[in-house]
């Protein structure tokens, strides 16, 4: 530990250089020999092949096959808890300089690989080159934080001292955990999850999104090659609802970390309550959920331009596929004529192409069902308010859908209430600050938020008021960063369990208190 610098966020690749466009070009061209193969499930380090399998397809170009993924069964989920119910055994009384040790070296090799994995994210989740390479940034801020977090937790906990007895306070891990992660960060979220439970000492099947199995397949052989020990992380790939519930009902799963919609996690979350014969547990749940992230913009903001550049990134980035993406822009009506026309420019700038192209700044959303589904939205919406730019679907290769701006949405709209998970902002207008603010409010979610003013009161009442769990302030509401900005949100948005900050890991844990007559 003595060696260890203090925790650092990874930098981000600027890819106006050319050596880093040939660096990522070259990633990009050696992935691509790789598209198509087979993967197995992997439970106590063994390669289980032959069953059926599910295709995972690139959305910038629906015909092409990255990989084809074993569907694992119950069977194979309950061979997989057992699995790692029998590494929990030795891998609970590894030293943390095993554990940690662990995560440091995934995350050099990570480092030095970054642009093979997010090239996988490109092929697979059409993440434009950008997007990628924050993933990969964030997957390895994760393993360097979580291994920092993990000495630190099983260090000294102070206690009050009285006399005659010595006490302690240790933090030992749970047990058995489910790991249920979504696609949109799909090496990021996948590897948190994973990693910090398995720091703290516990051992997990991991499950990864039907949707993007490769990355997470990349990701656990490098755990392997990282020295992890046999049945530590299970790899068991499959349909979420059989290979899902399986393992969040399973009497021998002691916790389950979750990252996803509302509705699956609510599912989760009720099923974990129940306790099956022979579970000797009330099971811990974390389940981080969806997002309707809103940014204020108040008349009192000087620099329009720059609040309509953070608004257009975060709603677009990543083709709005973002729990963190702004997906109402609230706009006091004093400067709403003047900046709605600023987004709606900017918008219509934005660059749409395959994301293996370098210029790329919107690709396609993830799948088939989700772009129809954000058509759905997108034609409600036209009918609920204005259609201001985008609307149109382009499906002959991928998955496209063009950035796409609702104005003068009511409130109440479906639009304005529902996650639409996809690249549509509404627009809704407001009488004044306090109006705004309301509006916000008015949701389900809490995830994040933005405000845009120069008046000081007015941020401080945000800070009082917004009832989000990651506020940001004269900025964007999404590019939240490990240790800076510890990422979870209120309400339906989840179980606020700040990934990325120093509770995190606790959520792995449960505290023995130890006293000694002295
Ligand atoms: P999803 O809920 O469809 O799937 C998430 C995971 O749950 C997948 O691995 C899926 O296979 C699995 N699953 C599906 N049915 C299951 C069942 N019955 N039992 C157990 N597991 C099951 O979500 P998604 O489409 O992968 O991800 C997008 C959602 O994730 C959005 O709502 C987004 O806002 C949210 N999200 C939230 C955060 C956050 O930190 N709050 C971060 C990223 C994404």
């Amino acid at each position: 530990m003595a060696s260890l610098s203090d925790f650092k966020n990874e930098a981000l690749v600027d890819f106006n250089k050319p050596e880093n466009r040939s660096a990522m070009e070259s990633a990009l061209a050696k992935v691509k020999q790789e598209i198509g193969r087979d993967y197995p499930l992997v439970i106590n380090g063994e390669r289980i092949t032959g069953l059926k399998t599910s295709d995972s397809i690139n959305p910038a170009h629906k015909s092409q096959v990255v990989g084809r993924f074993q569907k694992g069964t119950k069977a194979h989920a309950e061979k997989a808890v057992e699995a790692a119910l029998a590494a929990f055994g030795s891998w609970k009384r590894e030293p943390v300089d095993v554990r940690a040790g662990l995560l440091l070296k995934a995350a050099k090799l990570l480092r030095e690989r970054k642009h093979e994995f997010s090239a996988t994210m490109v092929y697979e989740v059409g993440k434009t080159w950008v997007e990628a390479d924050a993933d990969t940034a964030e997957a390895i801020d994760f393993l360097e934080f979580y291994a920092r977090e993990a000495y630190r937790w099983g260090g000294e906990h102070p206690t009050t001292r009285i006399a005659g007895e010595e006490n302690k306070l240790v933090y030992i891990p749970l047990g058995v955990g489910a790991v249920i992660p979504p696609w949109n960060f799909p090496l990021a979220i996948m590897a948190g999850m994973a990693t910090a439970a398995v720091a703290a000492g516990n051992t997990v099947v991991l499950k990864p999104s039907s949707e993007a199995p490769w990355i997470a397949y990349r990701f656990f052989a490098l755990l392997e090659e990282a020295g992890m020990p046999k049945g530590v992380v299970n790899f068991v790939s499959g349909p979420g609802a059989e290979v899902g519930d399986t393992l969040v009902q399973h009497p021998k799963v002691r916790f389950i970390a979750f990252t996803g919609s509302k509705e699956v996690g609510l599912h989760i979350n009720e099923e974990a309550a129940k306790t099956p014969k022979g579970q000797l547990w009330i099971k811990r749940v974390v389940v981080e959920m969806g997002g309707k992230d809103a940014i204020i913009v108040d008349r009192e903001t000087k620099n329009l331009d720059d609040a309509a550049t953070a608004v257009v990134a975060s709603a677009f980035g990543f083709q709005g596929q973002k729990c963190s993406a702004c997906s109402r822009l609230i706009v006091d009506e004093a400067i709403y004529d003047e900046f709605v026309p600023m987004v709606v420019e900017k918008t219509k700038r934005l660059k749409i192409g395959a994301p293996e192209t370098a210029d790329a700044q919107i690709g396609p959303v993830v799948s088939e069902k989700a772009m129809k589904k954000i058509k759905e939205y997108i034609d409600r919406g036209a009918k609920e308010g204005r259609l201001v730019a985008g609307g149109n679907v382009n499906d002959k290769d991928g998955f496209f859908i063009e950035p796409t701006v609702i104005a003068d949405v009511d409130p109440k709209a479906a639009i304005a209430q529902e996650e639409i998970f996809g690249p549509v902002l509404a627009v809704i207008k407001a009488k004044d600050f306090d109006h705004a603010l309301q509006i916000a409010n008015d949701s389900e979610f809490g995830l994040t938020g933005a405000v845009f003013t120069d008046n000081e009161a007015k941020l401080e009442k945000a800070r009082q008021e917004f009832f989000v769990g990651n506020l940001y302030l004269n900025r964007k509401c999404t590019g939240a960063l490990v240790g800076v900005h510890p990422f979870g949100g209120f309400n339906m948005s989840g179980t606020d369990s700040k990934a990325g900050g120093r509770d995190y890991l606790g959520l792995f844990l449960q505290a023995k208190s130890i006293a000694t007559k002295k």
